[in-house]
């Protein structure tokens, strides 16, 4: 039986065909490290890593390109984000639908004095942005925010609260994990201090790499949380000032950085307004069809609007783990079940602690792929 992949939202599969290629090509041909070495084929594989940064500039409308930091990935990003920012004392406003990457880091920093508020979100995941306007403090350093949920698929508003975020002075960080790549981001026209994203999700890359794009007065009241070793200073045991190499410590995942230059090289050709409206297009054929069937009940957004290719179902009175075990046993349709890593946007959706199958697309994903999923889930 062909398996239908149907669980983009924790990793893309498959990738475009120059991932697998470049990040080859590099490992058997090239093999030098990047800003290490002069020789030539260092210094080739640095213009990779050039055109990598400038590629992510390009995407999510950045600059300068210095501030484009390379991590080993979202939940590093973000760790590094977190950390890296607040202080003892300081105020962090968060939204009820966040991924554990902010939250778990959250908690450990509410153990040294950092207090946070979790503004609720609705029933359908979405956040009232003048919510977030009445949790700010005096206090308040920090707005964090998943721009898509890994759950329910619902998009948040950012503009808006970009643009609160900017009237009150207060730094505005976005969790770009579900969207990147899936929908146009715009770091500037958001009003942005920081956005993270991961490599292996809708930017089509490897894993073990993402990126945690700074707007520069932000990265200045940065505090490196990892230090090392940068090729660059290297008569000071100081972690340089300059960017990227303050906060890019230790020999990079160049075998990723190849892998995911030629995903956004594809991601660019074929143009982010194209997926997103595949994703679309796949998005409302599965909600149509879910409606016809009893059985299940949508989680989160049950229209295409205001939401991306996600989609968490709830077969009530079953056990969703058994639904989703079946899924695959008996139709080879690949899902996610379970809590997906983050309990307080389950919590807000009415799903905790049973959990929800969770079904998510991608570029590579087609019409049969949803016609397949739709069939298995009206029999399963
Ligand atoms: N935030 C959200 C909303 C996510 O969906 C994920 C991945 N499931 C993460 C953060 C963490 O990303 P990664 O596991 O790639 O570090």
């Amino acid at each position: 039986m062909e398996t239908v992949y149907l669980d983009n939202a924790a990793t893309s599969f498959p990738k475009p065909p120059q991932v697998p290629r470049q990040m080859a090509r590099y490992l058997e041909e090239v093999g030098a490290t990047v800003n290490r070495s002069v020789y030539g084929a260092a210094q080739a594989a640095g213009m990779v890593e050039l055109r990598l940064r400038q590629r992510l500039c390009r995407l999510f409308h950045f600059g300068p390109v210095t501030h484009a930091v390379l991590t080993p990935g979202n939940t590093w990003g973000l760790n590094l984000m977190l950390a890296g920012f607040l202080r003892p004392g300081d105020h962090c406003v968060v939204s009820s639908m966040e991924h554990n990457a902010v939250m778990r880091p959250l908690q450990a920093l509410a153990k040294q004095g950092v207090t946070f508020t979790r503004v609720q979100c609705d029933a359908l995941g979405r956040l009232e942005p003048k919510d977030v306007e009445r949790a700010l403090r005096p206090d308040t350093r920090l707005v964090v925010l998943a721009h898509g949920s890994n759950v329910s698929g619902t998009v948040q508003d950012a503009a808006a609260v970009g643009e609160i975020c900017r009237r009150y002075g207060v730094p505005f960080c976005l969790d770009g994990a579900q969207t990147a790549g899936h929908l146009p981001v715009d770091f500037t026209s958001l009003g942005l201090s920081a956005l993270s994203v991961p490599g292996h999700k809708g930017l089509l890359g490897p894993s073990g790499i993402g990126a945690l794009l700074l707007d520069p007065a932000f990265a200045q009241r940065l505090t490196p949380t990892v230090s090392g070793g940068t090729g660059s200073a290297s008569d000071s045991e100081e972690i340089p000032a300059y960017m990227p190499d303050r906060f890019e410590p230790g020999t990079p995942n160049v075998p990723g950085i190849y892998g995911l230059e030629a995903a956004l090289a594809f991601l660019e050709e074929t143009g982010v307004e194209t997926v997103a409206a595949h994703d679309r297009a796949l998005t409302a054929r599965f909600l149509d069809g879910v409606r016809s069937i009893p059985t299940v009940s949508v989680i989160g957004p049950d229209a295409v609007e205001g939401r991306v290719g996600v989609v968490s179902l709830d077969f009530p009175g079953r056990d969703n783990a058994e639904v989703a075990e079946a899924l695959e046993r008996e139709y080879g349709i690949l899902t996610r079940c379970g809590l997906h890593c983050a309990p307080s946007a389950h919590k807000t959706l009415g799903t905790f602690p049973r959990g929800t199958v969770r079904f998510s697309w991608g570029w590579f994903s087609t019409e049969n792929d949803i016609d397949r999923a739709l069939e298995a889930v009206r029999a399963v």
